[in-house]
């Protein structure tokens, strides 16, 4: 990896080089220390040129291997991973009152959410480093992602969830040929049993927060985003908020890229979370300490009590001049619904919490009509059918009979 110098301690700056099995700070110890990625900007620019990247024929995210911390010749899944359309749905930027809005589809990865740009990486870095089995506790999306990674790697993954998470994301674990491990508890509780349970067994370790290589697949998001709006950066990019690493990694994305001079300004970033857990809205927007919260939200990939990534993610939204807010569960529905109504967008819940954030920022004034906006949608709505029929209700049920239909119809119009 010629293009990474080492890994960087977020709490205490010092600097090591990247071994592998080195995930967190070595002073700072297991509690905090949670590492970054630095790259050297110069050799960056000798590998590739903007020019070659807009260029290259490789739809998926390795059309950046030069921004990312793996070995150009490392084993990698077949799966494409990345390169998501970014549309400018009219129809919603009309609803929205905005002129310049922009949606990042990641829903359209191949296990359907962002959480693919982390787990191929963490599936690459496995088999680097040698390790059989891969392991992580997740809220549903990167358990699933992972599993479906792994199977296309020949690894093995054993993943623990929730009871709460939603069926289509165990259906996904299973079709992949995880072992799954349903933790009868909170994600706070299946967290710590994963933690323990990885480092009893040895197995790789795919928890975001801990593995620092993982943000590094996620900002590749923000590189794309910048490509295709042809390098010329929006004013704001929003999306949902959990752990923090999907926002952090989008910071980092536009930061890598500004720093290598790839960009010449960067976006703002607003994170979104709901009302029933937000611990990490209510640090930025009472400038304190961060709390934990209840995890009570339809929002099951962001209800997380307990943030993994606060500080990376609390530094992503205060350095980019950006800003933070919680909508209610009843506007994540309404954002489902307008979505899907206008656009033919179909999200899962946190995939459109960062629309329903951005219809918010908007009433208030804090986005500007005219600004350029890109929303990133990050989760299909297939993956959670119960929240999507809550959002949207039951279909016309009729006999087959043309008199019922007719009826019936007349009763709709
Ligand atoms: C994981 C996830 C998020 C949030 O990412 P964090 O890194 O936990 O902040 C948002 N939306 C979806 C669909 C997710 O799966
Ligand atoms: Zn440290």
């Amino acid at each position: 990896m010629k293009n990474v110098l080492g890994l960087r301690c977020v709490e205490c700056s010092k600097e090591v080089s990247p071994e592998a099995g080195t995930y967190t700070c070595p002073s700072c110890g297991s509690k905090g220390g949670i590492m970054d990625v630095v790259y050297d900007y110069q050799e960056i620019n000798r590998l590739t040129t903007r020019k070659q990247v807009t260029n290259s024929r490789d739809y998926s995210m390795f059309r950046y291997l030069s921004f990312l911390p793996i070995y150009p010749e490392s084993a990698r899944p077949h799966l494409r991973v990345g390169w998501s359309p970014l549309y400018k749905p009219q129809g919603l930027g009309k609803s929205l009152g905005m002129s310049n809005l922009y949606i990042k589809d990641d829903g359209q990865n191949p296990t359907s959410s962002l959480k693919d740009r982390a787990s191929i990486i963490a599936v690459i870095k496995a088999v680097e480093e040698k390790a059989p089995t891969v392991a992580c506790s997740s809220t549903g999306n990167a358990a699933s992602s992972l599993a479906g990674n792994a199977a296309a790697m020949g690894l093995k993954s054993v993943i623990f969830v929730p009871s709460r998470a939603p069926q289509g994301k165990i259906a996904q674990l299973m079709i992949f040929g995880a072992t799954v491990i349903s933790v009868q508890g909170s994600y706070e509780d299946t967290f710590r049993l994963s933690a323990e349970a990885i480092e009893h067994f040895g197995w790789y370790n795919r928890n975001a927060a801990i593995n620092p290589y993982l943000v590094e697949g996620k900002k590749t998001v923000a590189l794309e985003i910048a490509e295709q709006l042809n390098w010329d950066v929006p004013d704001w990019v929003i999306l949902s908020v959990g752990d923090g690493c999907t926002i952090a990694g989008v910071w980092k994305g536009f930061r890598d890229l500004y720093l290598a001079g790839w960009i010449d300004r960067l976006p703002k970033i607003a994170g979104v979370q709901s009302t029933g857990c937000s611990p990490l809205v209510d640090a930025f927007l009472e400038d304190r300490p961060w709390r934990p919260k209840e995890e009570n939200t339809i929002a099951d990939s962001i209800a997380v009590g307990v943030p993994r990534n606060p500080d990376k993610a609390l530094n992503a939204v205060r350095e980019s001049g950006g800003t933070m807010v919680a909508v209610t569960d009843e506007a994540i529905l309404e954002a489902m619904r307008q979505l899907g109504r206008t656009s033919g967008i179909f999200g899962e819940p946190a995939g459109v919490t960062g629309t329903a954030g951005l219809k918010a920022l908007v009433e208030k004034g804090v986005i500007g009509a005219d600004e350029k906006v890109v929303s990133i949608v990050t989760g299909n709505g297939l993956k959670d059918v119960l929240n999507a029929i809550k959002a949207v209700g039951e279909p016309l049920k009729v006999e087959p009979s043309l008199q019922e239909l007719l009826m019936k119809m007349e009763v709709v119009e």
